[in-house]
């Protein structure tokens, strides 16, 4: 018997964790850290999981609401391992040790006594626990009970992929972050194309319309422009970004623009996180399916301008491009700090190219009508908003059309919705009924146990 249990804490995008049982075997995929949450309620639901009683754990890929409770996982279950592929191991290290440190600066500030939640000892146990696999190859997972899992790449980030269960007989297909197009670096997903019973598949983007005639390119055109425009009046361009992902697809994107002289030739400031992210991504330049292979990108002359030391806050002066995170301008980082000093001129520019929170520092400067004071950290006086802010559509997930293509095409016994909002877990519930309607459609309830096989 194989069964299906969501240990997130309710139907979002959270702290993404499932458990799959198949047979006596327990399989933990994914142990994410949920991004709004503190504390333990941060955590996936791990309450009906006694000490040790999991076999084995897959990763999809790096991001913190994947990978941010791995190590607390992991002290309950010390014996267990924990498979990823390798660029996914380097990134999420970086990423952990990143988390203790913004955890331990929360302890201070909001004066939690329960943070960090793990330690940086901790994290380097757990990396302990980490087996790297390659893409395309089946592995053993747990011995007594047969089952094999294989990773297919899935777009979105470096090292990311899916992962194909077989037990029994019987598969099951998890897409993790999934886009099917290429990105820049990134090529798109390459997944099964048929032979799936189960597919566990994310809907992010489910109640998203997009114009039918976008492409990346066009929107990295538009990007160009607005650079263009806003360095030829005199001012500095700020887009916050993500650390890692993000941070190396807009650079390589902005970098291909020049070359098709849509914009100036400059190199682009990259600073904090997202240099340690971008030497991770220049290590796996030739072991991960992607275009520019080979490019080291911090070797590239005239690509990028990174730091002379650690963690310095580069300088804002006019005619400069500053790619920084975080990508929602949270407090105490260096995109909050740049925008603090962009906003009040109107020859400047922040452009966004991912996903703003409604409660986020960025979705403030967003909604802010020019001459409304925003306040982007509370230590600190609000600022009119003069600049120019323009909103750019580069997501890592693919648009509900695709996510209900690939199920047509793979027309599964059963699909379980996962990583999507109410609304777009029900529109992409609804589009797949109407288009597959011999597929069953899960919307799993928290902590509810389903037999999928
Ligand atoms: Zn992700």
């Amino acid at each position: 018997m194989i069964t299906f249990t969501s240990l997130a804490r309710a139907t979002e995008i959270g702290a993404n964790s499932y458990l799959l049982r198949f047979g006596a075997a327990r399989v933990l995929v994914d142990g994410g850290m949920h991004p709004k949450r503190e504390g333990a309620e941060a955590l996936p639901d791990l309450g009906g999981l006694d000490f040790g009683s999991l076999d084995a754990a897959v990763l999809s890929h790096a991001h913190l609401d994947h990978s941010g409770a791995l190590p607390v996982v992991q002290r309950q279950n010390p014996t267990m391992p924990v498979f990823m592929t390798e660029p996914t191991a380097a990134l999420t290290g970086a990423l952990l040790r990143n988390s203790v440190n913004v955890m331990e600066a929360k302890r201070e500030e909001l004066g939690r006594d329960d943070y960090p939640l793990f330690s940086h000892r901790e994290v380097a146990l757990s990396a302990k626990g980490w087996a790297a696999r390659r893409a395309g190859r089946p592995f053993p997972l747990a011995d007594a009970e047969e089952v094999d899992c294989t990773f297919h790449p899935s777009g979105h980030v470096l090292g990311a992929a899916g992962a194909l269960f077989e037990h029994g007989g019987r598969s099951v297909f998890y897409t993790g972050d999934v886009h099917f197009e290429d990105q820049t670096l990134v090529r798109g997903a390459s997944f099964p194309d048929g032979g799936v019973d189960v597919l566990v598949i994310e809907c992010t983007r489910g109640d998203s319309d997009r114009d039918p005639d976008y492409t990346r390119w066009r929107e990295g055109e538009r990007l160009a422009a607005a650079i263009e425009t806003c360095l030829s009046r005199g001012g500095t361009a700020l887009i916050p970004v993500f650390a890692m992902g993000k941070t190396q697809e807009t650079a390589m994107l902005l970098h291909e623009l020049q070359k098709a002289r849509r914009m100036r030739r400059l190199p682009l400031h990259v600073g904090g996180l997202g240099v340690k992210m971008t030497g991770i991504y220049d290590r796996f330049a030739t072991r991960w399916p992607r275009h520019h292979r080979g490019l080291q990108m911090a070797r590239t002359k005239g690509l990028l301008e990174l730091p002379r030391k650690r963690g310095e806050f580069p300088e804002p002066a006019p005619g400069k491009v500053f790619l920084l995170s975080s990508g929602m301008m949270s407090e105490h980082t260096m995109s909050n700090r740049m925008g603090r000093r962009l906003l009040g001129d109107p020859r400047n520019l922040i452009a966004t190219v991912g996903y703003a929170d409604p409660a986020s520092p960025l979705a403030r400067v967003v909604d802010a009508a020019p001459g409304d004071r925003v306040e982007l950290d509370p230590r600190h006086d609000p600022v009119a908003r003069e600049c120019e802010v323009v909103r750019f559509d580069f997501s890592g997930h693919a648009p509900r059309e695709h996510l209900v293509d690939y199920v047509e095409q793979l027309r599964p016994e059963i699909t379980v919705l996962v990583h999507g909002d109410p609304p777009a877990v029900e529109r992409t519930r609804a589009e797949i009924a109407a288009r597959v309607p011999e597929t069953s459609v899960v919307v799993p309830a928290p902590g509810k146990e389903y037999e999928i096989g």
